[in-house]
């Protein structure tokens, strides 16, 4: 997803680029709501607008949220954004994360990038002036950049030795597509619970994508039972949302970490997206931060070489770095914070959860805040 908006980017600015992908070819055919999807903020929307993106995925599915409730438990305080507050027509859209990389991959072919799948590097030898990539099929190819958007487990990035930070939330994400009774009126909720928040993104007029964070011996075991249980504990945990559960796809587990790069940068290689910062997913902000550097490495770069310099000038990778740095530390550290936050019932961590909930339901200022920074990353 990251790679193929960093490429498309990158061509825009006259840059010869190749995409290597491991994974065969993204095709996207409408069919059947898939569980895996991407909340997706204004700023993004506005790159992959001018990427030449957006309006391919808004033409085949896009869900705009219009409102977001928040509630802590099941009894407990609860809190909403409404995009009309800040005067806007939505606050994001969901977006099945497969038909975003398909409409990446249609952008980016037509900003003339050149794309290489299935094959991954397995080594390089440095030159002064460019790299030589080994690729696994025994090709070599030669580029002056080499940017990683290979992922949370970045092979890239381990090749380049650039160390990380790791942390387990030890849970998993267990997700799926609902069906419910009624519409969803373009309401995205989000119920806090100790073992980890529960999540219905709407799709479609009556479909929810479901992200629920267990803890991951609870994520198994919610995977191992047979769908109509899965769906009863379901149903109780979302307290009826869409009138209840009138069909429910086929669940899957995503294990929860959090990366934290210490450079973005080594010699020729850069890091974008999950291989240089991966955060818990509670927020859906994890794209949206790789978009934010896409985007603002391709303006980097683009000024660079527009000067005549190396696509792989330290000074333009740092001053990457820099532009992006503050703003991925601080979502991440946010993160956490809700993480521990949410983490548990202990009285006085619900007190504290109360607090912040009455002061954000008072406050329009506050809620305009948190609304303004949700919208553009
Ligand atoms: C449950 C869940 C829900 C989420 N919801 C949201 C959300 O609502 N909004 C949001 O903004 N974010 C969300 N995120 C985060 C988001 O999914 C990630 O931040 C995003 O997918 C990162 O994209 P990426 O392109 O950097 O990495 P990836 O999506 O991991 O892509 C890596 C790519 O690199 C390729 N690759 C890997 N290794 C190699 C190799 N050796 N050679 C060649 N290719 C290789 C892979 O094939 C793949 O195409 C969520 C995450 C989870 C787990």
């Amino acid at each position: 997803m990251i790679g193929l908006t960093v490429a498309t980017g990158l061509a825009r600015c006259g840059l010869s680029v190749t995409v290597l992908d491991r994974q065969p070819a993204p095709q996207w055919q409408a069919q059947a709501y898939r569980r895996q999807v991407t909340s997706l903020n204004r700023a993004s929307e506005d790159w992959l607008d001018q990427l030449g993106a957006w309006g391919r995925i808004e033409a085949w599915r896009a869900t705009p949220v219009r409102r977001v409730e928040a509630v802590d438990g099941h009894d407990g305080p609860s809190v909403a954004f409404d995009a009309a507050d800040s005067g806007a027509s939505h606050l994001s859209h969901i977006v099945e994360s497969e038909l975003l990389v398909a409409g990446a991959a249609a952008a980016a072919e037509q900003a003339g990038v050149r794309r290489c799948h299935p094959v991954s590097v397995s080594d390089w030898q440095t030159h002064a002036d460019r790299l030589e990539l080994l690729l696994d099929d025994g090709r070599w190819l030669s580029a002056r950049l080499l940017v990683a958007a290979d992922g949370g487990a970045s092979p890239i990035r381990q090749l380049a030795g650039i160390p990380v930070a790791t942390g387990d939330y030890e849970q998993a994400a267990v997700v799926s597509v609902i069906e419910g009774h009624r519409g969803h009126g373009g309401v995205a909720r989000q119920r806090f619970m100790p073992g980890g928040p529960l999540a219905y993104l709407p799709l479609g007029e009556r479909h929810a994508a479901v992200v629920w964070s267990r803890p991951e011996a609870e994520a198994d075991r919610l995977l191992d039972l047979p769908t109509d249980a899965f769906g009863a504990e379901l149903e109780a945990a979302a307290d009826g949302w869409l009138g209840g559960i009138a069909s429910l796809g086929e669940p899957g587990r995503f294990p929860l970490r959090r990366v934290r790069a210490a450079r973005y940068s080594a010699g020729r290689v850069a890091l974008v997206g999950d291989a240089a910062h991966v955060i818990h997913p509670l927020a859906g902000q994890g794209a949206n931060l790789g978009i934010a550097d896409a985007r603002a490495l391709s303006a980097t770069l683009g000024n660079a070489v527009a000067r005549g310099r190396d696509p792989a000038d330290r000074l333009a990778l740092r001053r990457y770095e820099r532009s992006r740095r503050e703003a991925n530390d601080r979502m991440q550290c946010a993160m956490d914070a809700f993480h521990w936050g949410f983490g548990t019932d202990e009285p006085w961590r619900r007190a504290l959860r109360r607090s912040g909930f009455a002061l954000t339901r008072e406050s329009t200022w506050l809620r305009r805040c948190f609304m303004e920074r949700a919208m553009s990353g």
